[in-house]
């Protein structure tokens, strides 16, 4: 492969010999869960974000589930998502025993607006699941103003802004991951609940930890879900260099832009305002297949993503009813390829990946 997908090797080659000191701190103090790594970790994630809390959990899945549960959603509530996303959205809405609504997108930036959620309310419903699709912020102010509260997926968007906003600011409650092909990757699983709510901040503290304020009383069923100090304390290194790394991200969306690929295939398109992140750089095209045989051959790693969408996965079928059209969903599962993109992808890997395309 002369360009890979992703990326995620080259930016941390400098920082090595920092990250490995750090692990060996932590190795030395001895204290593994919840210690003064992800305490530093959670404040430095919160004033990144300029928000007024964050705290650190197992995952970006357990992350949407306690913040659904830290909002109040429960079983029998209907929370509206998004069917063109990755599964664990609305996986982790099913998992309180709450119903995933699935709502269409918008074709161009590819997120729920305000009408797609609109069309799915139902008089049960209880939050909405806005996410940030690809690093492109989805429209939460106008979301909000429907009256329900909106718990921002923001795992492929750290680092993104809309307007003056960072997102993972935009609704009542977000969710960060740190798997580590996100934006912000740890060296295994971690994830993140951002909240300018105290009450919201509290409940997440005490459901990450079994339902505990005080470790020796128990006031709800919670879960066993932290993020950990070797964790943190790499993203502690990590978290400084991510809006350079965004920049990059955003400079090779644009090498693109200026190696013509728009002539090909349809670029994304980010709302107004904003300046995505990039964590994927999805284009469309009638001819998927045909263009990614074509970049396999010339050695150019792509692909389509959620190509089945989530209202015709096998364990969302029960919730989703048979008939239920969601066109812009449709589409874009069988027309869209992931091109090649990262903090290092330059003006010469940009001009091979449109070059192959374009002798498709
Ligand atoms: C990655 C991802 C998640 C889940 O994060 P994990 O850390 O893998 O549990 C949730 N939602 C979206 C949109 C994601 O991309």
């Amino acid at each position: 492969m002369t360009v890979p997908l992703f990326d995620t090797a080259t930016p941390l080659a400098g920082l090595r010999e920092t990250i490995l000191a750090r692990i060996a701190e932590v190795v030395e103090r001895g204290q593994f869960v919840l210690g003064p790594e992800v305490r530093a970790f959670e404040a430095e994630l919160a004033a990144y974000l300029g928000a007024a809390y964050a705290v650190g959990v197992a995952n970006g899945t357990d992350a949407l589930t306690i913040a659904a549960r830290a909002l109040g959603v429960k079983a029998g509530d209907d929370v509206v998502v998004p069917s063109f996303t990755f599964y664990a959205t609305a996986e982790a809405m099913a998992s309180l025993g709450a119903r995933p609504v699935f709502c269409d997108v918008d074709p161009q930036t590819r997120n729920i607006t305000a009408e797609t959620v609109r069309a799915a309310l139902t008089p049960r419903t209880t939050a909405v699941v806005a996410v940030d699709l690809f690093g492109l912020p989805a429209p939460v102010s106008e979301i909000r103003q429907l009256g329900v509260p909106v718990i921002e997926d923001a795992a492929q968007a750290i680092g993104a802004w809309q307007g003056d906003r960072r997102a993972g600011t935009l609704g009542d409650v977000a969710t960060f991951s740190f798997y580590p092909s996100k934006n912000l990757g740890a060296f295994g699983d971690g994830g993140a609940v951002v909240t300018d709510d105290a009450e919201i901040a509290e409940r997440v503290s005490a459901l990450r930890f079994h339902g505990s304020r005080d470790k020796q009383t128990f006031e709800m069923v919670g879960y066993n879900s932290r993020l950990d100090e070797l964790q943190a304390a790499i993203l502690r290194v990590l978290l400084p260099e991510l809006d350079g790394w965004c920049d990059g991200r955003r400079a090779a969306a644009d090498a693109y832009r200026e190696a013509g690929l728009a002539e090909y295939v349809s670029l994304p398109q980010p709302p107004e305002g904003a300046r995505p992140a990039w964590h994927l750089y999805v284009v469309t095209h009638p001819e998927p297949d045909r263009l990614l045989g074509a970049l396999r051959e010339a050695g150019v790693q792509a692909r389509s993503y959620y190509r089945t969408p989530l209202h015709r996965q096998q364990a969302m079928l029960e919730f989703a009813p048979a008939d239920l059209e969601l066109p812009a969903t449709e589409w874009l599962a069988a027309t869209n390829l992931a091109l090649p993109i990262s903090p290092v992808l330059g003006q010469a890997q940009a001009a091979e990946v449109v070059a192959a395309i374009a002798a498709a």
